[in-house]
């Protein structure tokens, strides 16, 4: 073996089959297991379930979880560090504590600087990926990496590293602070690009008034330094933009956004000389795609009571299933099981709210048809936990053969 293949994975540290055992007992579920196999619906009496037809752990998720499964079973007398939350889900990320995996930073961080990584270290890094900065710094450090970057993320950054090579400012819509936008913003910046983030379509509308000229340039700024490369200079930085996206965003938002831009760098420069000054690429991931055209199908289809949406409440794919779900029904973001409190009080979070809320009166007595689905880093067993709470408060109970599917 090299002393790059030792020290640096990428990809799956080839122990797939031992780890399977305990991925399937900690994450797994009979009862999604069953409605998989069984149109995606459950009907007991009074009480109509229908899944979606895409939900929970993405081909990333699945990704970063075992490779943090197979760190912890190859390297079992080595210290294991995570640099943050290996995805939003707070019980993915409790289990991995227990077993013994130290956290760096985010909400379970534990007492530890990056000052303290030394080569004997397993350092493990999040499916959103980390600043180029960071990773450089932990190379130098000569610990063990076990990279968990998602591929569809690494897609991104080939994109915005281009716009960079070619001198086009790269415009991300996302959230300045997502862990998935810092790394991404990184890596233009890393190759002498400047960057600029959005989150929605108001801050767009204000760049594309400043580029048409119907505002001073400067007005840009007011979307505060999180938002920019260091030294960014609007007249100089607005004239050539590539749009790139945090791969969760909203798929339809994005797409706004990129003809949003696209439109005002053609009233500026002419429709002529567009292409001078004008790229764009989809970089929603194939995952949040199929997760949002899921939840629309669910809801369209008319006849919801009401959606459950369950997922890490920082979690941005599973806030935007809520926006989607929340236009056609009543729909409730919830992170687990455990926030169906009673049958008179659900506590959720609201679209756009920083804070949790109880909602009483939720559960109606008629018979009721419940739409479920689950953003790409909610395990099945969040899901499964859901729906036999659920049940539960109906006062109904579960087919034995539907709780113990194997699939
Ligand atoms: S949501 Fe998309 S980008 Fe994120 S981990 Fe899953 S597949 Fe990868």
């Amino acid at each position: 073996m090299t002393m790059q293949e030792t020290q640096y994975f990428r990809a799956s540290l080839g122990m797939k089959q031992e780890i399977a055992p305990a991925i399937a007992a900690d994450y797994h579920s009979g009862i999604v297991n069953w409605l998989r196999a069984n149109g995606h619906e459950l009907q007991l009496p009074g009480l109509r379930i229908r899944l979606a037809k895409e939900f929970g752990f993405c081909y990333g998720v699945d990704k970063a979880v075992d490779m943090a499964y197979e760190a912890r079973l190859k390297f079992p007398d080595r210290r294991i560090i995570l640099t943050y939350e290996i995805i939003h889900n707070p019980s993915v990320n409790q289990r991995l504590k227990q077993m013994g995996i130290v956290f760096l930073s985010g909400a379970l961080k534990d007492n530890i600087t990056s000052d303290d990584i030394g080569p004997s270290d397993v350092v493990l890094l999040p499916a959103f990926g980390v600043p180029v900065s960071d990773l450089e710094k932990l190379r130098a450090k000569g610990c063990v990496l076990v990279d968990t970057t998602c591929g569809s993320v690494v897609h991104v950054w080939k994109r915005v590293e281009r716009y960079a090579r070619d001198g086009y400012t790269s415009l991300v819509h996302g959230k300045a602070t997502h862990a998935e936008t810092l790394a991404t913003v990184s890596q233009a910046q890393n190759r002498g690009g400047a960057t600029i983030v959005v989150r929605d379509m108001e801050e767009t509308e204000l760049v594309c008034d400043a580029i048409r000229g119907k505002r001073p340039m400067a007005d840009v700024m007011s979307l505060g330094p999180k938002a920019f490369s260091a030294g960014f200079d609007p007249e100089l930085h607005l004239q050539r933009i590539g749009v790139a996206n945090q791969t969760t965003m909203l798929a339809s938002e994005s797409l706004a956004i990129a003809r949003r831009v696209e439109a005002a760098l053609s009233d500026r420069h002419g429709a002529e000389n567009l292409a001078a000054h004008f790229r764009s690429f989809d970089t929603i991931c194939s995952a949040t795609q199929e997760r949002q055209d899921a939840i629309i199908a669910l809801v369209e289809s008319g006849d919801l009571d009401m959606a459950l949406i369950v997922g890490g409440y920082n979690s941005s794919n599973t806030g935007h299933l809520l926006e989607i779900a929340g236009e056609k029904t009543k729909a409730y973001h919830i992170c687990d099981a455990g926030e169906l409190i009673d049958r008179d009080r659900i506590r959720h979070r609201p679209p756009g709210a920083k804070e949790t809320v109880i909602t009483e009166a939720w559960l109606p007595a008629h018979d009721l048809t419940i739409g479920i689905t689950a953003g790409a880093s909610t395990p099945n067993r969040a899901i499964g936990e859901t729906i036999q709470r659920l049940v539960e408060l109906r006062g109904l109970v579960i087919p034995s053969e539907v709780l113990n599917c194997s699939g």
